[in-house]
């Protein structure tokens, strides 16, 4: 199987809101000063740990799992996923966002 190019990697990690793709997957964010802050979907979350934080597109849950990562993170860890599946899912999305509808993820 062809290497994944970096760049297509890096693009998805800068252009893929993961703001929108964390809400996608159901969880409820609220601002909390520069960050955004929800329940983590990954462990049985009441005080609300995981952390989004939109300015470095970047996700980190401070609670029971401490797990973190990117987009492609995020979409491998909750849908169980392999990195190249993730990659695909998100570039089905950055197509449909070209096209003008986000909201795919
Ligand atoms: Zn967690």
């Amino acid at each position: 199987m062809a290497r994944i190019p970096e760049d297509v990697i890096e693009r998805l990690k800068r252009e893929v809101s993961l703001e929108r793709l964390v809400e996608a997957s159901g969880v409820e964010l609220k601002r909390h000063g520069a960050d955004l802050i929800g329940l983590c979907p990954l462990h049985d979350d009441k005080d609300p740990s995981l952390v989004v934080s939109p300015k470095k597109n970047l996700w980190h849950c401070l609670g029971a799992c401490q797990r973190g990562g990117t987009v492609i993170d995020w979409v491998m860890t909750t849908r169980d996923v392999s990195f190249r599946h993730a990659v695909e899912i998100l570039s089905g999305g950055r197509d449909a966002h070209r096209r003008g509808r986000r909201e795919c993820l």
